[in-house]
C-alpha cells in the first residue's frame, strides 16, 4: 500500500523539525467549572491553521484534526472523557470523532445536519487536506436543543448557520461560557470561503449576543475573556464593511476596487486555495447586503 500524504510528511525531517507536538496548553480558573485546553496543528500560518480542544469536567468539545491525532491521543487517553459535543462537521472540528468516540466508549453529540456528513466523510481540497488531514467517518446521536454535562449544569445549542449550515454554539448559562465553534475566530474578517453565508453569519452573532455570556472559547483564537463585547466588536465591524462596501459600490468603483479599499488585495491564500478561500467571497455578499 503507498503511504498517504501524512505518512511522507512525518518521515520527512526537516518538517519533523518544525512540527510540533502540542504548541500551547489552556486553562481557565474556576473550580468545577475550569475550562482545559491544549493546541495543536501541523502549521502555525495564523490562528487558522491550528485547532485547541477544549475539555470541562468530562465533556470535551470538538476534535481536532487527524493529522495531529498521535499528539491528541496522548493528551487524552489518560484523561477521563464521558461526553464528546461536535459543533460543525468541518475537519479540524469533527475529524477524530470515531476515534475519541472508539477510545473513550461513548456515542458523540453532533448538530443533526452536520452528521451525515460526518457519518460519510467528505472529499476535501488539497490545501485542507495539508493543513488538516481528511476526517475519518463517525458515528453521532443528534444533539438535543437542551440537555446537560454530565454535573447536571444545563448546555443550549444555538443553531447559528453561516460559516457553515450545520454551526452550532455551546452556550452553558450557569457558568456564562459560549463555545463558539467557527462563529468567533477574530475581530475582523478578511476572508470568506465561497459556501460561507455572510448575512446569516452575521443574524447569528446577533442571535448570540441576546445570550447571557461573557467568556467565549474559540478553538482558533483561544480563551476570550470579554467575550461579549469581541462578538459586538466583530457584528459592528462586518455591519460598517456591508455600508461601505455598498457605498464604494454606488460611486461606481468596481469589485476588484471595492475588495482593494477595504480589504487590501487578493493574496496567496485567495490563489492557492483557487479562490475558495478569498476576500472576494467576503466583499461580494458585503456590497449585497449594505445595499439593502
Ligand atoms: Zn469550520
Amino acid at each position: 500500500m503507498l503511504p498517504d500524504s501524512d505518512d511522507i510528511l512525518d518521515r520527512c525531517v526537516i518538517y519533523r523539525e518544525f512540527s510540533m507536538p502540542v504548541r500551547k496548553f489552556y486553562q481557565y480558573d474556576r473550580g468545577d467549572d475550569s475550562v482545559y485546553g491544549f493546541r495543536v496543528g501541523r502549521f502555525n500560518l495564523g490562528i487558522n491553521t491550528t485547532f485547541i480542544l477544549y475539555r470541562i469536567g468530562n465533556t470535551l468539545i470538538d476534535t481536532g484534526p487527524t493529522n495531529q491525532w498521535k499528539d491528541i491521543r496522548l493528551q487524552l487517553k489518560d484523561t477521563d472523557i464521558q461526553q464528546l459535543l461536535i459543533t460543525h462537521h468541518h475537519e479540524d472540528h469533527a475529524g477524530n470523532t470515531q476515534r475519541i468516540a472508539e477510545m473513550k466508549g461513548i456515542v458523540p453529540l453532533a448538530p443533526a445536519l452536520g452528521q451525515a456528513k460526518i457519518a460519510s466523510g467528505f472529499k476535501t481540497p488539497v490545501m485542507q487536506k495539508l493543513i488538516w488531514g481528511s476526517p475519518v467517518p463517525a458515528k453521532t446521536d443528534t444533539m438535543p436543543e437542551e440537555f446537560t454535562l454530565t454535573d447536571g449544569s444545563p448546555v443550549i445549542a444555538v443553531h447559528t448557520p453561516g460559516h457553515a449550515k450545520d454551526l452550532t454554539c455551546l452556550f452553558l448559562p450557569k457558568q456564562k461560557y459560549l463555545f463558539s465553534g467557527d462563529m468567533y475566530i477574530s475581530r475582523s474578517l478578511k476572508y470568506m470561503r465561497a459556501d460561507e453565508n455572510l448575512e446569516q453569519l452575521m443574524d447569528g452573532l446577533r442571535k448570540l449576543l441576546k445570550l447571557d455570556f461573557e467568556i467565549v472559547f474559540c478553538p482558533h483564537n483561544g480563551i476570550v475573556e470579554d467575550g461579549k463585547a469581541a462578538l459586538q466588536d466583530k457584528l459592528n465591524n462586518l455591519e460598517a464593511m456591508c455600508q461601505k462596501a455598498a457605498a464604494y459600490s454606488a460611486e461606481g468603483l468596481t469589485e476588484e476596487q471595492v475588495i482593494e479599499k477595504l480589504v487590501g488585495p487578493e493574496d496567496m491564500l485567495s490563489k492557492l486555495s483557487r479562490y475558495n478561500i478569498s476576500k472576494g467571497n467576503l466583499v461580494r455578499q458585503a456590497i449585497e447586503i449594505g445595499r439593502k
